[in-house]
């Protein structure tokens, strides 16, 4: 085939988490998707939806959305930036910082997409392995060398935080782009948030997503903040309407019930407690989570391995990831579901690890 370039043939396809079809009658626990629907306010704003409207274009400046995200966070709104998703200000901020033949070195393991959309724009990405207990070696992202450092705090699919100085010690010395990727922000115990630091430093990006949070994984709205010459270069390279009408409204109702929001992170909260808890009983080895889902491995002495634990899980309807990579092999990461899920979940551990 010559009419794709040779890097873009070489390339394996993202893998995402299986989508099964009957989601009634399974537990989905392998998106880290938000167990809970969105808020009541989101409901509101389908209802009163008139289909006529989608016969104009969106609002490409987002103004409505952005003036309640500089409320919300207390940004002005010349430092937001909204995508369709924060997966499109990821590759955004490929084409606008990085180009090609340029270097990213990223914590191993985060999240894959940063490894994908590097190899799309031929980027080289350098893999900074974690320590033993998956703390981010912020020593070795600074010695790489690399022109732009992605950390994703906290991490996925670790769920390990890398505390506030650190990641301003990461700051302070890398040259080029620090990406601060905020997904799972919300359900860390102390939300130190890299936000603050936009104010001080010109290379650094925090972007957050409606996606876990708020649950709108369905809806594609992710937003950012930085200072306003960074966010000016990805409004250039943005598709002009890359947020359809509906998601820019569904969005400003989830953003504006915060009470709501907060609730239902506390319950999710308590629910990553509680199982962490059970399976370490069962002497599982569960890597302390700030996030909405847990890495876990059972027991070297025990009937499954993790492989063997993701596929009897799966017989029994209930989806978890499992990664097929060095660091990963031992383990399974478990979404935080709601509480009928974790126990459910558990009488399926305990039947397969009990007594
Ligand atoms: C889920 C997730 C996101 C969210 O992606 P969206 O495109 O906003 O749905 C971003 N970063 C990480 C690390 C994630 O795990």
């Amino acid at each position: 085939m010559h009419t794709i370039l040779p890097h873009m043939l070489k390339l394996g396809s993202y893998e995402a988490g299986i989508r099964p079809q009957n989601v009634r009658e399974v537990i989905k626990l392998n998106q880290n998707e938000n167990p809970y629907p969105p808020s009541p306010q989101v409901r509101g704003v389908l209802s009163k939806a008139n289909w006529q409207e989608l016969r104009c274009y969106p609002d490409p400046q987002m103004e409505e959305l952005r003036e309640g995200l500089a409320e919300v966070y207390r940004v002005r709104k010349e430092r937001i930036f909204c995508g369709s998703g924060s997966s499109e200000i990821i590759s955004l901020l490929f084409t606008v910082c990085v180009g090609h033949e340029r270097r990213i070195a990223i914590p191993d393991p985060s999240f894959s997409l940063y490894a994908s959309v590097a190899a799309v724009h031929q980027a080289e990405c350098v893999k900074i392995p974690t320590r033993d207990d998956f703390s981010v070696d912020v020593d070795g992202l600074l010695e790489c060398g690399a022109h732009a450092v992605m950390l994703v705090n906290p991490n996925n699919p670790t769920g390990v935080q890398l505390p506030l100085a650190e990641v301003e010690r990461l700051v302070k010395h890398v040259k080029g782009l620090v990406v601060v990727d905020e997904a799972y922000i919300d359900f860390a115990e102390s939300g130190s948030s890299a936000i603050p630091l936009i104010d001080q430093y010109e290379h650094v990006i925090v972007l957050r997503t409606f996606s876990k949070s708020y649950a709108l994984s369905g809806a594609r709205v992710g937003y950012a903040f930085a200072n306003e010459t960074l966010i000016a270069a990805l409004e250039k390279a943005k598709h002009l309407y890359n947020i359809n009408v509906l998601s820019q409204r569904l969005a400003l109702a989830a953003l504006s019930d915060q009470e709501y929001m907060k609730w239902r992170a506390a319950l999710i909260r308590r629910n990553r407690e509680w199982l962490s808890s059970q399976l370490r009983q069962l002497d599982f080895h569960v890597v302390p989570s700030q996030a909405n889902f847990i890495l876990c491995s059972p027991p070297p002495e025990g009937p499954y391995d993790a492989r063997a634990l993701y596929q009897k899980l799966m017989d029994r309807n209930l989806f978890v990831r499992y990664f097929e990579e060095p660091r990963l092999r031992g383990y399974v990461r478990i979404s935080i579901g709601t509480d009928e899920q974790m126990k459910c979940t558990m009488d399926v551990i305990q039947d397969l690890f009990g007594e």
